[in-house]
């Protein structure tokens, strides 16, 4: 007689608890909760302590073991058949921005210990251990870099650099690590990761405008930051007449027009901003003599940035040769595009498919901790609409119906790399 059990549940009948989700969001948001319903969490604080406390509880309550690396990243793990096989990893961070809202990183953090527990209310065991992780400083509001643990994990830069960044006040990384009882035995990276997830609330307007319930995201942006100027002459806006002037303004107002031109250039993902403008001397009754302005140019990939780049460049000299004004174009900083692993893309694709859930390609313009991760595993992302796109703003709102179809697309994604 044949005394294997068989799990009571086909495997593709699987879904999650999407209230027992929503409570666990719920009670976590009670934490550095703001009086106009957002959350105000900050990294290392207090609050960051109570909110670790709690998911590392709800954790441990699963049956998780919970590991702490030196930089505060927690990986909660949850054994497979096979535990010398890497872990198909998913997770986000607990930290918000002073005026943020209850999903941003907490869903992703909270939708992976949702799989734990539905794996286990149905008894079914993985071939790869799962792991759900945490990541320190994800935000980069109280100390700097960004996306801190992600990043000293994927040693993007050295422990003691994070260590060393400082908040307004002059407490460290490290004092405040130690303080708050986070700081791990692990070297970050010391962890090997078989492919890793990220369910995030989009935060940008693309799938509510669509109508589409799951974005699967392809990649995240490429960024390319420079400062430019224009210099022209300073002169009497009255006694000069407009064939004589050298007018600063009207020239990098042109360029500005550009910016957003080149963007429309590089269609689909191509983004062009200019968001800072500094006239000298800013006076109503002179002729600018110089301004200077951030451009923001953006793109899936670094292709197409270097290409974005080409033709704002080629456009400045244009327009400096017909208007005789020199024009500056200096970078500032450079962002690489992160393509995601097509076998984890298709992944969140199948699983969306499978589900019935509506769904389309996305890319994301804000950087994730999975940004980090698809340096040293195949990664992927899963994005659900967020009310009129907005995040990092205490009015963040998302659907309980899309909170769920998120965490059921990645439960079957990671199910499919994990194998039963
Ligand atoms: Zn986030």
């Amino acid at each position: 007689m044949d005394t294997q059990v068989k799990p009571a549940i086909d495997i593709d009948q699987l879904r999650i608890n999407g209230e027992r989700l929503w409570a666990s969001l719920m009670e976590l948001a009670q934490i550095g909760a703001t009086p106009k319903g957002g959350v105000c969490r900050l990294a290392l604080t207090d609050l960051d302590k109570q909110g670790r406390d709690l998911v590392t509880r709800w954790a441990r309550e699963a049956g998780m073991s919970v590991t702490i690396d030196k930089i505060g990243n927690g990986f909660m793990r949850r054994p497979g058949r096979n535990n010398s096989l890497p872990p198909i990893m998913t997770g986000s961070h607990i930290d918000t921005q002073p005026t943020g809202g209850k999903f941003d990183g907490n869903y992703g953090v909270l939708a992976g210990i949702e799989v734990v527990r539905t794996l286990n209310d149905h008894g079914i065991e993985t071939e790869a251990p799962i792991e759900v992780a945490f990541w320190t400083n994800e935000e980069g509001s109280r100390f700097v870099p960004v996306m801190m643990g992600s990043g000293a994990f994927a040693k993007a830069f050295t422990l003691e650099h994070a260590y060393a960044a400082t908040d307004t006040e002059g407490k460290t990384v490290k004092g405040e690590l130690e303080r708050i009882g986070y700081i791990g035995e692990q070297e970050p990276g010391d962890h090997p990761i078989g492919a890793y997830f990220e369910t995030h609330i989009e935060q940008g307007p693309v799938l509510e405008d669509n109508h589409k319930t799951i974005g699967v995201v392809s990649g995240v942006l490429g960024i390319r930051w420079y400062n430019c100027t224009v210099t022209g002459m300073e002169a009497h806006a009255g006694p000069t007449p407009m064939a004589l002037r050298k007018d600063a303004l009207q020239v990098a107002a042109h360029l500005m027009q550009e910016v957003v031109a080149c963007a429309h250039r590089h269609p689909p993902h191509g983004r062009g901003t200019v968001g800072m403008v500094q006239v000298f001397p800013n006076s109503r009754n002179v002729i600018p003599g110089q301004v200077k302005f951030s451009i923001d140019l953006r793109n899936a990939t670094d292709a197409d940035c270097d290409s974005m780049d080409q033709d704002i460049r080629a456009v400045a000299a244009k327009l400096s040769a017909d208007t005789g004004l020199p024009i500056q174009i200096e970078p500032v900083s450079n962002y690489p595009a992160q393509v995601f692993h097509p076998d984890c893309v298709d992944a969140v694709g199948r699983a969306a498919a499978k589900l019935g859930y509506s769904h389309m390609p996305a890319v994301s313009g804000a950087g994730h901790d999975a940004v980090y991760m698809a340096r040293l595993a195949p990664a992927g992302m899963v994005f659900i609409p967020c009310k009129d796109g907005i995040s990092h703003n205490e009015i963040e709102d998302a659907k309980p119906e899309h909170i769920t179809a998120g965490c059921n697309v990645l439960l079957h994604a990671m199910l499919e790399r994990a194998g039963t």
